[in-house]
C-alpha cells in the first residue's frame, strides 16, 4: 500500500522534542524525507541521527525560528538536499506563565517573536517555493489557548491566537496555488513541556503528581487524560497528505473534549 506522504519533503521546527519530534518521526514513517529544524543542536542531530538508523531519510538543521536569515537558508537547504520543499510545520514553541502585571515585556515580545513572527517568516520563504511547485502543505501549531482564554498566559494566548489568523490569511493567498494552510490546536499534551508544567503544580501545591492530575486535569478534561503526542502526530500527517487538498485555513482541534464544554 502506498504511504501518505511517499516521497515528499518536510521541514519541521522544534523537531527535537515533543510533539514535533512525533510529527518528524510520524511523517518519516509515512515516506517523507524529514528536515528537523531546532535551536537545540545536539538534540536535533540526535533525533535525526535515530531516524536514519530506524533506515529513513532525515537531517537536521540547528537554527533559531525568529531569525530571519537563518529560516530562509533552511528552506534554501532543504530544497538543495532534497529538490522541493512539500510540507512545513511551523511547531517550536514555549510556555511561560505570569499575571499581566509581571509579565516581563521582553518575554512577552520573545513569545511572539517564536509563535507568531516565525511562522510568517517561514511561510514568506517557504511560499515562492510551494507555489511554483504548484503544491504545499503548511501547518502551523496552535492550541485550544488560540481559541479561548487563560489566565496568566498573556503572551502564549496572543501568539496562539494570532497564528489562527495568520493561517487564514496564508490560506487565503495560497488557494489558487495548490497550497493548503491549517493550524492544528492540541489540548494537555503528554510531552515534556506539560510535564514541566504538571511538576511545577505539584511542587507548588506540595501534592504528588496523581493528585495535580484529578484536580487540574481531569475536571477540564473530558476523556480525563493526557493526549499522545502521536495522535496530534497521525492527523498532522492527514494535513500534510494529498488526500487534504480541500482542507484549508482551518483551525481543527484536538482536545479530548475540552473546547465542547
Ligand atoms: P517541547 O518543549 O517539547 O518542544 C518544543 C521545541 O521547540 C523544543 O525542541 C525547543 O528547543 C524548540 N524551540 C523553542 N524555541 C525555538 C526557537 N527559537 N527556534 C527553534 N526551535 C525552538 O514542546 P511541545 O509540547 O512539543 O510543543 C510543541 C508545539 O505544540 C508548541 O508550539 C506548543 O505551543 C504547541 N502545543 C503544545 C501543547 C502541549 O500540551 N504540549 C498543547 C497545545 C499546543
Amino acid at each position: 500500500m502506498e504511504k501518505l506522504l511517499n516521497d515528499q519533503v518536510a521541514l519541521v521546527t522544534g523537531a527535537a522534542s515533543g510533539i514535533g519530534l512525533e510529527i518528524a518521526r510520524t511523517f518519516a514513517a509515512e515516506g517523507a524525507k524529514v528536515m528537523l529544524l531546532d535551536l537545540n543542536r545536539d538534540a536535533a542531530d540526535a533525533a535525526s541521527a535515530r531516524l536514519q538508523a530506524e533506515g529513513y531519510e532525515a537531517m537536521s538543521l540547528s537554527a533559531d525560528v525568529t531569525n530571519e536569515e537563518q529560516i530562509q537558508k533552511s528552506i534554501q537547504q532543504a530544497v538543495e538536499t532534497f529538490g522541493k520543499l512539500d510540507i512545513l510545520v511551523n511547531n517550536a514553541g514555549l510556555q511561560f506563565v505570569s499575571p499581566i502585571e509581571e509579565f516581563p515585556t521582553a518575554k512577552f515580545e520573545q513569545m511572539i517573536a517564536i509563535m507568531l513572527t516565525a511562522p510568517f517568516i517561514a511561510i514568506k520563504h517557504a511560499f515562492p517555493v510551494m507555489k511554483q511547485q504548484e503544491y504545499g502543505r503548511i501547518i502551523n501549531m496552535a492550541s485550544i489557548n488560540g481559541l479561548i482564554g487563560f489566565a496568566g498566559k498573556a503572551a502564549y494566548n496572543s501568539a496562539k491566537h494570532g497564528v489562527i489568523g495568520l493561517t487564514k490569511v496564508a490560506a487565503l493567498e495560497g488557494a489558487a496555488d495548490g497550497v493548503t494552510v491549517n493550524a492544528i490546536c492540541p489540548g494537555y499534551v503528554d510531552t515534556p513541556l506539560v510535564q514541566n508544567q504538571l511538576a511545577d503544580l505539584a511542587k507548588t501545591r506540595q501534592v504528588p503528581l496523581e493528585k495535580v492530575m484529578e484536580e487540574v486535569i481531569y475536571p477540564l478534561v473530558p476523556q480525563k487524560r493526557l493526549l499522545q503526542v502521536q495522535e496530534i502526530a497521525d492527523y498532522a500527517a492527514f494535513l500534510a497528505s494529498k488526500k487534504a487538498q480541500g482542507i484549508t485555513g482551518q483551525a481543527v482541534v484536538i482536545d479530548g473534549g475540552y473546547t465542547a464544554q
